[in-house]
């Protein structure tokens, strides 16, 4: 039971140790912090605090790691594993990094900037471009998503292709550990071999093992042209075949490569204002590639080409190239919107899965029988990351389906779809990390040696276990 005279004096003790404006105890105020994103989850929390700057953050852990509280780091709450929301207790706090959203410094000779974690991703992109340069993570989520949130999932998003997750985008972190003490590595450097790789460990930690405060990025030249197609294609395995022949004859240039089923057409034109079909005739796959370069290459042409060899191979059935800007941002509009498509379709079971690129079409096929054949009310909607080998095989109710009965086997059908991922040798996770709710599928699919070298690290930095309780492991 929560006890209204203990919260009040621990409310106390935080005001007077970081500021009365950064401890909101309404409720209203803490209402959008206790909800995730897909409204899987809703939590309670004694607070909210919002430190302005690092030194504040580090009193506050440090005074969580004494008074045994647990702590709830919060970005941008977009992330789709109920990793941000805290528990129904009451008893934990949730620290939002969003006052701590200074662009620090952009070094356009080194090509490097280092941003403060509470920064949206899209301020990040768009302070990179004034210095001329790319900062490459690019996500759906990337209005209101925040770079700490980025580092602390591991992001991968639209360009991994070529830039890697958000892991190899970064040079240096700032970060607050368990027990208060500031880890203060924003060096800039492509090289330093000097001990276990902290800033690694910290990426991808998901608020388990402290407080991410700062990093140091990576930034590339700023792309000067591209080629942006839509591809109707046979089959998912001319996808495999003609993405190995852009690698092959492309070389860095292939950014982007995505793949998107005929029903993501259907349900982005249905609910999304402004989403139109780039072809007359109906096709069951496509694909939406891009390349860029910093220099001149003529990418239209030799993407043309590529394509046209691809036609004849009867790999592809029809493209339509971006011939402006507009029609670029439309062909990204309606890839970007699917998961909101989805939303207004209905209720989804989602699986966020990565194969190797080349099983990706005997997957494809293995588990869509299985829908086919065990999910009757079920509709697949498979799309995604295709040159990353990673697919969002989601199955969305299917229309005028009663909902109770569809979402009462969501254990099963997880079960299934994450167990054939597994004779795959692939992921259940491929970008979204663990939260709380991947986490019993940690326990099953992760290596006894791994799950206790992920525990020894837990208990070594964090022996109360106070940053982020119940949530990865
Ligand atoms: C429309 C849409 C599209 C998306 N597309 C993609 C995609 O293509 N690829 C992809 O990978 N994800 C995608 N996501 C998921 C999500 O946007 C990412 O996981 C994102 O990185 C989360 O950032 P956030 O700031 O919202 O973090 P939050 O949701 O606030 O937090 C996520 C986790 O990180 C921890 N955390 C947050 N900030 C910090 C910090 N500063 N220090 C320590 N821990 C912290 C939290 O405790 C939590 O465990 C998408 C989401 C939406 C809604």
């Amino acid at each position: 039971m929560p006890d209204p005279a203990r919260h009040a004096a621990l409310c106390g003790q935080l005001r007077s140790l970081i500021g009365a404006d950064s401890v909101l105890t309404d409720s209203a105020d803490l209402a959008p912090a206790l909800v995730d994103h897909r409204k899987l989850y809703q939590g309670q929390a004694l607070a909210l605090l919002l430190p302005h700057d690092v030194e504040a953050v580090s009193r506050v852990i440090g005074w969580c790691n004494q008074q045994r509280i647990g702590v709830v780091p919060q970005g941008g709450n977009t992330g789709y594993c109920g990793g941000a929301t805290p528990d129904e207790s009451g008893d934990q706090l949730v620290l939002s990094l969003r006052r701590l959203n200074r662009i620090r410094a952009v070094d356009a000779e080194n090509f490097s900037m280092t941003a403060e974690a509470g920064c949206i991703l899209a301020n990040v992109q768009q302070a990179a471009d004034h210095a001329d340069r790319f900062f490459p993570l690019s996500l759906g989520s990337e209005g209101s998503c925040q770079i700490g949130g980025n580092l602390a999932t591991n992001a991968g998003g639209l360009n991994v292709v070529r830039y890697g997750m958000t892991r190899d985008l970064v040079l240096g972190i700032e970060a607050v550990l368990p027990d208060g003490q500031i880890l203060s590595n924003l060096k800039s450097l492509r090289k330093d071999n000097t001990g276990y790789n902290l800033k690694s460990l910290l990426v991808g930690s998901e608020g388990t093992l402290g407080v991410i405060t700062a990093a140091t990025l990576k930034l590339w030249p700023r792309m000067r042209s591209s080629a942006t197609a839509f591809i109707a294609i046979t089959e998912p395995a001319a996808a495999i075949a003609l993405l190995a022949r852009l690698r092959a004859t492309t070389g860095e240039s292939l950014s982007s490569f995505e793949l998107i089923p005929r029903i993501g057409i259907d349900l982005t034109t249905r609910y999304i204002d402004g989403v139109s079909d780039p072809f007359a005739q109906r096709y069951a796959w496509y694909l939406l590639c891009e390349l860029t370069s910093a220099g001149s290459e003529p990418l239209q042409d030799h993407l043309q080409q590529l394509l046209a060899d691809a036609a004849e191979r009867s790999e592809v059935l029809d493209a339509a190239l971006a011939t402006s800007e507009r029609v670029r941002a439309a062909f990204w509009k309606l890839r970007e919107t699917i998961p909101e498509a989805q939303r207004h379709f209905g209720p989804s079971l989602k699986h966020d899965v990565s194969v190797p690129v080349a099983s990706l079409p005997r997957f494809i096929h293995e588990a869509s029988e299985w829908v086919r054949e065990h999910v009757p009310d079920g509709v697949l909607v498979c799309y995604g990351h295709a040159g990353d080998g990673n697919l969002h095989f989601n199955v969305n109710r299917a229309e005028g389906a009663p909902s109770e009965p569809f979402l009462a086997r969501e254990s099963q059908i997880k079960r299934a779809i994450h167990d054939l991922i597994a004779r795959y040798d692939g992921s259940f996770s491929a970008e979204h990390g663990i939260g709380r709710f991947k986490r019993e599928e940690l326990q099953r699919y992760a290596s006894p040696a791994a799950l206790s070298a992920m525990r020894a690290i837990k208990h070594a930095l964090d022996p109360n276990g106070i940053m982020n309780p119940g949530k990865l492991l």
